[in-house]
């Protein structure tokens, strides 16, 4: 019996024992599985950086910028849709800037690099870093900023 009970207060214990939400998103199993060796045979040093080091690129240096014709935003890790181009606009932080993306597509996790919480972003299906979301963005519309690394970005026109 006292073994009985024992067995009941540790799982009590260890079933209190919550990890934040954040730090589940490592478990997170994606659809798109690489190796790092595999990652940067395939992708740029800029986009490798980007999407699996969750780097920044300089603002004002990326492709996408400055950049506004009718089309789709895609995951250069895997290719999945991200961002339609209708939701881009010129925030003037030298980055390309979306008031809302393909949000089935994307994750939202809370991250601590610079000291405090920021709103990371990354591609639900294969993990690749894309960028930070804001609360300035366009009041008008959603107030939201997605910031995103035009190195993680793979741009397909409409007309194609
Ligand atoms: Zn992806």
């Amino acid at each position: 019996m006292i073994n009985y009970y024992l067995v009941f207060f540790s799982l009590f214990i260890l079933s209190c024992k919550v990890s934040p939400k954040e730090d589940t998103k490592n478990d997170v199993l994606y659809n798109v599985i690489k190796t790092d060796l595999e990652w940067q045979s395939e992708l740029s040093e800029i986009s490798y950086f980007v999407l699996r080091e969750s780097g920044t690129e300089y603002a004002f240096t990326g492709k996408y910028d400055d950049h506004y014709e009718n089309g789709i935003y895609k995951c250069m890790g895997c290719g999945i849709d991200l961002y339609n181009s209708k939701y881009k606009y010129n925030s003037k932080s030298g980055w390309p800037s979306f008031d809302r993306g393909i949000n089935d597509n994307l994750e939202f996790s809370i991250e601590y690099k610079l000291g405090f919480p920021r709103t990371e972003i990354k591609c639900a299906n294969c993990g690749g870093h894309l960028g930070h979301l804001f609360n300035d963005g366009p009041k008008k519309t959603t107030g939201q900023r997605h910031c995103i690394n035009s190195a993680a970005l793979n741009f397909k026109s409409i007309n194609e």
